[in-house]
């Protein structure tokens, strides 16, 4: 652990502000806690009041100069931030790993997320388009352009503590904006040795501070200051739906924009022609992945009678193989819950699930004993519940995977698009009809759309992001680049007339 602290610099009382450099807080002091083994990573400082203002000056006062920075030069600087990222994946990776108790694999996943949006953006920087449209009047010309928007708002969760940040941060560089990241406390650590790899970068460039600012404090005095700042033109969260509501609200009070990724309640639909070994693998990586502590993360599967009994057999054949401890370890496959709230939460929720009508198959238990002294280790649960349980609507961010039965294909989307939630779907099918009635317009009602592979791990290099309560954002790939900047439409009179569109006459005599 002291090893993987060192190589990021993190060493004595952490400042929870810095803006390129590092502010000398005056917030309260925070502990990071390893769900590992409930002892303590580090410690950090928060930022209070006036560390926030002074951040959100210095993003503000940035932005006026970085705006001015020709965009491929901008993706020049995000270049050279996703070189620092592949030359500390590894300790960034394994702090990750620490921090939030993800395998390690998974942890050195996300900072491989981070350097691929680093690279999708450094060539989206020559690609930010605009449309030339035909003007209606004669010697007139159309056109649109996309500007840099102003200083962005990024409040990220606890289960990717520094890929969603990068996510939001490299797109909003090559827009030319600023960024001003309130990561979770719940990972402080991960945000402030993500932060400085970047800051590095961008004090040997000789770039002001305020270009990426990072501020580590609680809910109401820097989350909620920033959804109030009207300084800030776009709020870019991600978190469960309790949070997207308030910061829905908060910032449309001030016409402000928000960009929402919150929670999720993702189905697989297992058909009668599904290949069933393809979709026991990718059922299990889905719902016990991350201890099941993705957002895409795999809770219900919907499967055909007829398969259905073969299915759970093996699925409870997989979920005995599982191997949990230690997430730093070889060969483990899942590591802890975040805390032991979320332990709870879980007990909880199974307790209502079979008050509900729903049955344990397998799993669901708190470990105890060596390794397991934290309290933050469960073993991953099957149940199989009737499609209406209420508990259904509902993401437990823990590792409960729900079976339930279907007749046929139109009964298992009804079933799977049942819920409030509408972030990431998969069917499995060899039929062709299946899944392309899945994929129409009156199929699968989610953002996230698979055929025969599962829910979670997408790329970046499509724009992700869910419908209703998951909160209709997008991120990262596709045209997603567009939520970051403004747009404008020009229309140049190159004629020696006035025409009016519409045919309207207005003469002077
Ligand atoms: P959370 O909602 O508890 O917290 C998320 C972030 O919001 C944290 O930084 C938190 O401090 C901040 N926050 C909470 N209330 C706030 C307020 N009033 N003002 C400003 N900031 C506030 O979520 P979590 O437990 O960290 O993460 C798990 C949730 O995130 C799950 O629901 C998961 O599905 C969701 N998630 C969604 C995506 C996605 O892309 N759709 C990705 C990752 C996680």
């Amino acid at each position: 652990m002291k090893s993987i602290l060192d190589h990021l610099g993190l060493t004595g009382v952490l400042s929870g502000a810095g803006a390129g450099t590092w502010l000398k807080t005056s917030g309260i002091t925070i502990q990071s806690l390893s769900p590992i083994n409930g002892k303590t990573i580090g410690q950090v400082r928060c930022a209070d009041s006036s560390d926030y203002e002074q951040v959100v000056q210095k993003a503000v006062q940035a932005f006026r100069e970085w705006r001015t920075v020709p965009a491929p030069r901008r993706g020049e600087i995000v270049r050279q931030i996703g070189q620092a990222l592949r030359e500390h994946k590894q300790e960034l990776g394994a702090l990750v790993s620490l921090e939030v108790g993800k395998i390690l694999t998974e942890g050195q996943g996300e900072v491989q997320e981070m350097i691929d949006i680093a690279d999708f953006a450094v060539g989206q920087a020559r690609m930010l388009y605009g449309l030339t449209m035909h003007s209606e009047r004669p010697g007139h010309r159309m056109y649109e352009q996309w500007h840099p928007l102003g200083p962005v708002g990024v409040i990220s969760a606890f289960n990717f503590p520094v890929a969603v940040w990068a996510w939001n941060a490299m797109i909003a560089l090559i827009a030319g904006d600023t960024v001003i990241w309130k990561p979770s406390s719940k990972a402080p650590l991960s945000a402030i040795a993500a932060a400085e790899i970047a800051f590095r970068v961008l004090r040997k460039n000789s770039l002001p501070d305020g270009i990426l600012s990072l501020l580590i404090g609680g809910r109401d005095d820097i989350g909620e200051t920033l959804l109030a700042d009207k300084r800030l033109p776009l709020i870019s969260a991600t978190g469960s739906v309790a949070m997207g509501r308030r910061v829905a609200v908060k910032v449309a009070e001030r016409l402000g924009r928000s960009l929402l990724e919150l929670g999720g309640n993702n189905a697989v639909i297992v058909t009668a022609q599904a290949d069933l070994g393809l979709a026991v693998r990718a059922i299990v990586f889905g719902a016990v992945g991350t201890a099941g502590q993705r957002c895409t993360t795999t809770r219900r599967v919907i499967a055909h009678k007829d398969i259905y009994p073969d299915l759970r057999t093996a699925l409870i054949k997989a979920y005995q193989q599982i191997t949990i401890g230690n997430p730093l370890k070889k060969g483990i496959l899942m590591g802890p819950l975040i805390d032991r709230q979320a332990v709870e939460n879980m007990q909880a929720t199974l307790v209502q699930v079979q008050k509900q009508g729903g049955k344990i198959l397998f799993g669901g238990q708190v470990l105890t004993g060596k390794g397991f002294a934290s309290g933050t280790y469960v073993t991953p649960c099957i149940c199989e519940v009737p499609h209406d349980l209420p508990m259904l609507r509902e993401e437990t961010f823990a590792p409960i995977l729900y079976l339930i039965s279907c007749t046929d294909l139109a009964e298992a989307i009804s079933f799977q698009n049942d819920v409030p939630q509408g972030l990431s779907s998969a069917i499995f099918t060899r039929n062709l009809l299946e899944s392309e009635a899945f994929l129409g317009h009156t199929g699968s009602d989610c953002g996230i759309a698979n055929v025969n592979i599962g829910t979670s791990g997408a790329e970046i290099g499509g724009a992700f992001g869910g419908e209703k309560e998951t909160g209709g954002g997008r991120e990262a790939g596709s045209d997603a680049w567009r939520a970051y900047m403004r747009r404008q439409t020009n229309t140049i009179n190159w004629s020696t007339e006035l025409p009016l569109a519409q045919g309207i006459r207005f003469d002077i005599a």
